[in-house]
């Protein structure tokens, strides 16, 4: 009875429950779908994509290994999906298909309408939980409800994983031969640029990378995770999110790596092991989030009455700050990261989603896509979380008049200027004074080639809080 794993965000042989589910129950072979035009829907990055692409290489080698052919196959948007695994299975003689659950009101369409296509041919469907800890809707509030608010949802997450923790899978045997030939792997995918090779050696493809850099992370770093976890200059984060996003390793390898390095404690012990599993409850909280309020996954604000502030429609301003020059130095080094490196520190994500939505008052949503257009770790939960944190229209959100203002923050958190240097070769000698706020030094003595501010920190502040008072139901 032949078994096919469909993969999509869990490219990876280990600790895959849907890969070890398949394999335990006949033979197998995989198959991954090329869906360029849904892709571009979902605003997914080039650096992205070509990210897939490489992992996709790497897992099709370790499938080899364990006698799994994997099929390439293009269906250009998730409408076409069920007829392509139809096809699949009627040729390959597919009696059950197997994949990980994913998360999101597409994806979920997608899925429910595979399962009733599949269905019709007497082809079963199988879900596993995977890419989170906890199925949503199984972590309720005591009235039923989804959690809103992030503290709670983690004391409930803690508690239950004092009870029983989820283990990671054995390693997969090899499978007896089959006689399938694996399809060759797509290296580009039209209209999806491949990004610069210094972009795609910051990020190597495969599961035993991304492991190692699991291991080096909680070996050198964990301890330090809470001191330096906010320092842009600091290699203090795991930089796993690309890995994580595209299920290269699974969450719950993490855990267990982060308790291995905490004497196999949750919520005592090393406080970087603690902050740095709380990170990953943010990841799981925000996903449950999308799934509990669907409507925050088609864009729509989660606080409604949010959707009435006055956004500006000012599409200089925003090509300013997309491009990292709004003369505010340190959101200008964090743009020019995230364009370099397909990446942005966390610190920067808040700090540049607030100078966006609230300082320029522009559209929470203009930045939620931009970054996803250049994100090699976007994902939609976390993406469209952060970004309503930031804005104050989400769940949990930062209160509206708690502002950030970018050169405090820039001084805090770069106090020594290495991160704005490294970024901002034009602001090279400034002092570690000056550096942060080049305006400041006026006429003769400001920077020549770098711009002044686009906008006044002062009165930008005071326009946003009354914009927000103004709302109706806001306090
Ligand atoms: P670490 O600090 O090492 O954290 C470990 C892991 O926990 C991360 O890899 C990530 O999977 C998860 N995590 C950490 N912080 C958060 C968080 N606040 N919310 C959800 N998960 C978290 N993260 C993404 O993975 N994809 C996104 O598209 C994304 N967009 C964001 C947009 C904005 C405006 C903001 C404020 C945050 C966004 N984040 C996103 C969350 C966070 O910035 C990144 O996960 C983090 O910077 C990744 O770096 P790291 O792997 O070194 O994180």
């Amino acid at each position: 009875m032949t078994q096919l794993i469909w993969l999509r965000r869990d490219l990876r042989v280990s600790d895959n429950t849907a890969l070890s589910a398949a394999m335990a129950a006949g033979p197998t072979i995989a198959l991954f779908l090329l869906t360029p035009g849904q892709w571009r829907i979902h605003d997914d990055a080039p650096c992205k994509v070509d990210f897939w692409l490489r992992n996709l290489a790497e897992l099709a080698t370790e499938l080899r290994r364990l006698n799994v052919p994997l099929l390439i196959r293009h269906a250009d948007d998730w409408q076409t999906v069920p007829a392509a695994l139809r096809q699949v299975c009627h040729e390959h003689a597919v009696r059950a298909v197997h994949f990980n659950d994913d998360y999101g009101v597409d994806e979920q369409r997608r899925d429910h309408a595979v399962s009733d296509a599949l269905r019709q041919d007497g082809i079963i469907t199988q879900r596993y939980l995977d890419r989170l800890l906890f199925a949503p809707g199984t972590l309720l509030t005591q009235s039923g409800g989804y959690f809103k608010v992030f503290g709670q949802f983690r004391k409930s997450c803690l508690a239950r994983l004092q009870l029983s923790l989820p283990r990671c899978l054995p390693p997969l045997a090899p499978q007896a031969p089959l006689d399938i030939a694996s399809d060759p792997l797509p290296t580009a995918v039209p209209s999806f640029a491949a990004p610069a090779s210094t972009l795609q050696a910051l990020w190597p493809a495969g599961e035993a990378h991304a492991y190692q850099r699991l291991t080096v992370f909680v070996d050198e770093a964990l301890d330090d995770y809470q001191q330096r976890r906010d320092l842009p200059a600091e290699p203090g984060t795991s930089q796993l999110s690309p890995y994580l996003a595209a299920g290269v390793i699974s969450i719950r390898q993490c855990l267990h790596a982060a308790l291995a390095g905490n004497r196999g404690e949750l919520d005592s012990g090393s406080s970087g092991a603690v902050a740095w599993i709380n990170e990953l409850l943010w990841r799981e909280f925000y996903t449950h989030i999308l799934v509990g309020y669907p409507r925050v996954s088609m864009h729509r604000a989660f606080r409604a009455e949010t959707e009435a502030l006055p956004w500006r429609h000012a599409p200089d301003d925003l090509a300013a700050w997309q491009e990292g020059r709004t003369g505010l130095p340190i959101i200008d080094a964090a743009m020019r990261q995230l364009r370099e490196t397909g990446w942005m520190h966390n610190r920067l994500r808040m700090i540049t989603a607030m100078f966006l939505s609230k300082n320029l008052l522009i559209d929470w949503r203009e930045g939620e896509r931009w970054f996803m257009r250049q994100l090699i770790d976007g994902d939609l939960a976390a993406n469209n979380g952060g970004w309503q944190w930031s804005a104050s229209t989400g769940t949990d959100a930062v209160p509206y008049f708690r502002l950030f203002n970018p050169i405090s923050q820039s001084q805090r958190f770069d106090p020594e200027g290495r991160f704005l240097r490294h970024w901002l070769p034009e602001l090279q000698g400034l002092s570690r004074r000056d550096i942060h706020n080049p305006s400041a030094l006026g006429g003769l003595f400001a920077p020549v080639n770098y711009p002044t501010p686009i906008v006044d920190l002062g009165e930008s502040r005071a326009r946003v809080l009354a914009a927000f008072r103004d709302l109706p139901q806001v306090q």
